[in-house]
């Protein structure tokens, strides 16, 4: 399997290039050149596996060449063994035909850890056959940097500095990240918000001379194609276990930075039969505009109760938009790099193309806390801010009673308990492996917010 850029100005790719490397040179983002697909006999014959087998089919194709079938096996069975339930990614229902995948059982309690613990397993297995170092660098707005430690922390080959927003994450996502122990291991707090992080990251990315001869810097947001794939399986699996492929059902996705929904689309284009796959937003809706009006323009970023979504604009998007725009990465590169273009939309024919795919929905927090409480009181359940959006969403958008409406149950409660409190209920107890969080010992810097700052703090920690 190759990878190419969204932007069509580089070089074809190897799977192991793109696990060890963040944007493509060109500013774009690597996809397959052609994706799988599955037969519905193919699909039908998987009803019978587990998540490790399922994962080990649906993602076999997509490392072909780089790593063997039995070693694939075995690390996807290290990163989802931890998993605190043991389906792995449970389905419950809360209503007829309405349903949420749970997503949060692995040991951040986000379902970006499905992403990360196969991550870090990669890593650790590619970079010991290789016998070569890197250093990871990423910045977090809270869930990400959590789950990227616990999935790196085992590499000896990986050194993982994590910038977050100093006092602008929640307690509990602080101390997440700040507990982990390990010399490899560094949490930094930059006196900036998000978006500074992220310029800081995107810029080191950008000059990678401070680092010494042979170490490259490797991205652990869902830029990095190896999160995506992870992603693609749960679709298949919950589809499979309610009654896919023989019949279709419909995903509603809390959305950010849309890598989480634009794996269900590649499931789709592989070959799951799905009717509808929606886009949930809270008030940074450029996405929802999007499907609304074909307005693609930015707006000031909204402190929201589902801080994991306060995003301006979603980089995934553009690899949506690349198929979108029939793969044409010049004609993409206009579009994302000139405001102008962006403000007027695609053209029509192609946006019309866009909705028959996505539906949409933007939740404001007086509906997610709202949401929070009325499910509860429908079903017992207390699920956080983010899923809240997520079934709200279904609800407002849902085409077709008989199709299983199924939300992704993005993160637990516990993580968001201001929301929770808002929503006027008691606030859930840590799971067991963290009942001593607010004892274990706190290990970050706080730095400045400049590049220099982080830079010379990575040289002298390496
Ligand atoms: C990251 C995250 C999201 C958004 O996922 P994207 O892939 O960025 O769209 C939603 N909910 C939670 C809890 C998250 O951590």
């Amino acid at each position: 399997m190759k990878y190419i850029s969204t932007r069509g100005q580089s070089p074809a790719q190897t799977f192991e290039q793109v696990l060890l490397t963040g944007l493509a040179p060109d500013g774009g983002l690597y996809v397959p050149d052609t994706l799988p697909q599955f037969s519905q006999a193919q699909i039908a014959a998987w009803a019978g596996l587990d998540y490790p087998a399922l994962a080990h089919q649906v993602i076999s194709p997509f490392v072909d060449g780089a790593i063997d079938s039995a070693t694939l096996r075995t690390l996807i069975d290290k990163s989802y063994a931890g998993f605190a339930h043991k389906a792995v990614a449970p389905l419950r229902q809360l209503g007829h035909n309405e349903w949420v995948l749970e997503l949060y059982c692995g040991p951040t309690l986000a379902f970006k850890d499905f992403a990360l613990q196969l991550l870090g397993n990669l890593l650790d297995h590619v970079l010991t056959r290789n016998n070569q170092k890197v250093v990871i660098l990423g910045a977090t707005s809270g869930d990400t940097g959590s789950a990227a430690l616990e999935g790196c922390r085992h590499c000896e080959n990986v050194d993982i500095f994590i910038l977050h927003p100093h006092q602008r994450v929640s307690e509990v996502q602080r101390r997440q990240m700040t507990t982990v122990p390990g010399g490899n291991v560094h949490n930094i707090a930059v006196r900036g918000n998000f978006d500074d992080c992220q310029r800081i990251v995107k810029s080191a990315f950008g000059d990678q001379s401070f680092l010494p001869p042979g170490r490259q810097l490797v991205a652990v947001n869902s830029i990095n194609w190896a999160r995506i794939m992870a992603q693609i399986v749960y679709y298949f699996y919950a589809a499979l276990a309610l009654g896919g492929p023989h019949r279709p059902v419909s995903f509603s996705v809390p959305t950010g930075n849309f890598g989480d929904i634009y794996a269900g689309y590649l499931a789709m284009r592989m070959g799951l039969p799905v009717k509808q796959l929606i886009i949930a937003t809270n008030s940074n809706d450029i996405l929802h505009r999007f499907m609304n009006r074909n307005d693609y323009s930015q707006s000031p970023l909204q402190h929201t109760l589902a801080p994991s979504m306060d995003i301006m604009v979603s980089s995934n998007f553009e690899r949506y938009l690349f198929d979108l725009f029939g793969r044409d990465g010049q004609a993409l590169a206009r579009f994302m790099t000139d405001p102008a273009e962006a403000a007027s939309g695609v053209d029509p024919a192609l946006w019309q193309q866009a909705r028959q795919i996505f539906a949409s929905a933007r939740v404001s927090d007086e509906e997610t806390c709202a949401v929070i409480r009325e499910v509860y009181e429908q079903s017992q359940f207390l699920v956080d801010p983010h899923t809240a959006i997520g079934i709200k969403a279904a609800r407002d958008c849902n085409a077709d009673a008989a199709v299983p409406m199924i939300t992704l149950a993005t993160a637990h409660p516990v993580k968001f308990a201001d929301a929770v409190q808002r929503a006027g209920l008691d606030s859930p107890e840590l799971p067991l492996h963290m009942r001593d969080l607010f004892e274990r010992e706190e290990r970050y810097a706080v730095l400045d917010n400049a590049l220099g700052a982080v830079t010379d703090f990575v040289q002298r920690h390496l």
